[in-house]
């Protein structure tokens, strides 16, 4: 059977951080799923079909990995697809925390779907897409924290 892992996230805007851990994700699982999460109540800085539009471009070209769009428990979603792997990038003791909280509870209220935790790539540890949409919003530019060849 193949072994599918979504790599979730809101990916407002994604980063080279993402993009690392999901190639790296793809040299281990049969085909990775960059997941967006739509959630009706949140203010985001770009557009559902403008986020999707970098995912695709940042991995056009690699046949085993896609991108798509649920709403909801991210479990229900990747029952939906056949995925039993969530992959997560851990930047440090926080993402930490909060990661390892989540994966229990993901994995309590599943049929034990495991969370993969790739340890983030120490010069990309400081990108973060919260921080680079405050930079982004004072007019500031990001462009070398964002996969090649993506224009906002
Ligand atoms: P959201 O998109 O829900 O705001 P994040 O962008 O914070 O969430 O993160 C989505 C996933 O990507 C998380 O697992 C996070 O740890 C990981 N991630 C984000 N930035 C990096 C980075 N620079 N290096 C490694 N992993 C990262």
């Amino acid at each position: 059977m193949k072994r599918i892992a979504v790599f979730p996230g809101s990916f407002d805007p994604i980063t080279t951080g993402h993009e690392d851990i999901v190639l790296r994700g793809a040299g281990l699982f049969d085909e990775v799923v960059v997941a967006i999460g739509v959630n009706t109540t949140k203010n985001y800085l770009f557009s559902l079909e403008q986020r999707m539009a970098f995912v695709e471009q940042t991995f056009a070209g690699h046949s085993n990995i896609r991108v798509a769009q649920y709403e909801g428990l991210t479990v229900e979603f990747c029952k939906s697809i056949g995925a039993k792997y969530i992959l997560r990038g851990l930047r440090n003791s926080n993402d930490f925390e909060y990661e390892s909280t989540i994966a229990n509870m993901n994995k309590s209220i599943s049929d034990g779907i495991e969370t993969i935790l790739l340890v983030t790539a120490p010069e990309l540890s400081h990108v973060q897409s919260t921080v680079l949409r405050e930079i982004y919003k004072n007019n500031g530019d990001i462009s070398s924290f964002l996969p090649k060849g993506i224009q906002l």
